[in-house]
This record gives C-alpha cells, structure tokens and sequence, in this order.
C-alpha cells in the first residue's frame, strides 16, 4: 500500500493567508529530568491543509464537529486542471469530467505546480459557478490546492457559501504535486476542536490498485 501525504508542513515559515494568524511552534519547556519536552503551538483554525465547516462562511450552519465524519474518509476523485494554466476552475471545466452524485472530488491547479513556500495573491481557484455546479451534484467534500477555494479579493462569495450552505466541508491548502488524475481513498480528519469554523487536518491518498 502507498500513502501519498497531501498535506503542507507546518512550521514556522508556514505561510498563513493574509490577515490570518502567524502559525509559531516554540519550545515551551525542556524537563531533563523527566525526559521531557513539550512545545507551544498558536495557530488559526484555517492555517496549513485544513478543512473549512459550514459556520465558517454560513451564519448560524454547522460547527466542524457536527460534519459526519463519513465526509472526510473514502473513496475520492482528483482531477487535474494543472496543465490548463487557467486562473480558475469553472464549471464548464467540471462538467468535462462526468463528476457524479455523492462523490468527493480534489481539485488539481498550477497552484501545486508553483509550490507552497509563500503565498502567491494569483493562485487558482473554484469559480462561482463551478461551486454551485459541485454544490447542485451533492458532493461530499471539495478539496483545492489553495489556502483559500476563492478568488483573492472577489466579492463573489458562492466557492465558500454555495458549498457550506449545503454542508459540503472544503479542503484546502492540499499539496496535489505528486498526485495524479484519478481514483484514491482519501484520509483527511480534522482536529477534534468543538464549536468552531474549521481545524487543521492531515489528508493523505490512497491510490486504488
Ligand atoms: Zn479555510
């Protein structure tokens, strides 16, 4: 069995979008004499591969720990639009791909192409309508290789809220490098934080044989 790690490394050169909290990881205290160490972590809830609940985007919509877990783990569909260089993923591109019900789908961009070593205000991103054609199709969850699913600045809301309104959870910041179109099972459980918007997760895939 082959585990590919789609997740971003978390350190203190991790980049945080814009305005969110620093990611710092500090050594708290060395205890010689007890063998121990331990380190303080202060992170924000959308910092590295992490997934997005519906109260993220949604007044009033659900927490991340009220999302079946049924969401994050199974059989999932990554497809590729890396190639293409588009600035973003639409949903006539989605349409070409016979995407149906109930899946889960990872959406491959230039994003993974160019890396994860800073923040880059052009990276690719779901469209609105590609979001609402995802949304329509009752998808389990959507993943993109950005630490954000919408366009930077955009005041076209619907790549968060069409999908959270229909408590579809979003992955994002996935490194999808080595990764190619096709068929896995994907591993991606948030943090068991209560009452909050989103949490840090580790998404691995499976390649089915
Ligand atoms: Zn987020």
């Amino acid at each position: 069995m082959k585990i590919i790690d789609i997740s971003l490394p978390l350190n203190n050169q991790t980049p945080v979008y814009p305005g969110n909290v620093p990611l710092s990881v500090s050594i708290h205290h060395v205890m010689p004499e007890h063998a121990t160490q331990l380190s303080s972590i202060t992170m924000g809830s959308h910092t590295g591969t992490h997934i997005d609940a519906p109260a993220h985007a949604v007044a009033g919509a659900p927490t991340l720990d009220k999302i079946p877990l049924e969401n994050f783990v199974g059989p999932c569909r990554v497809l590729d639009f890396s190639k293409s260089n588009v600035a973003s993923v639409t949903k006539e591109m989605l349409q070409s791909k016979n995407i149906k019900k109930g899946e889960r789908i990872l959406l491959k961009t230039k994003n993974s192409l160019r890396g994860f070593k800073e923040f880059y205000d052009d990276y690719a991103y779901l469209s609105g309508d590609g979001a609402d054609y995802l949304a329509s199709l009752s998808v389990l969850i959507v993943g993109i290789d950005a630490l954000s699913i919408k366009q930077r600045g955009s005041n076209d809301h619907r790549p968060h809220t069409s999908l959270l309104a229909e408590s579809i959870p979003i992955i994002e910041g996935l490194n999808l490098a080595l990764v190619e179109e096709g068929e896995y099972e994907l591993f991606c459980l948030p943090l068991k934080f209560i009452g909050i918007d989103g949490a840090p997760a580790r998404a691995v895939l499976i390649r089915n044989a």
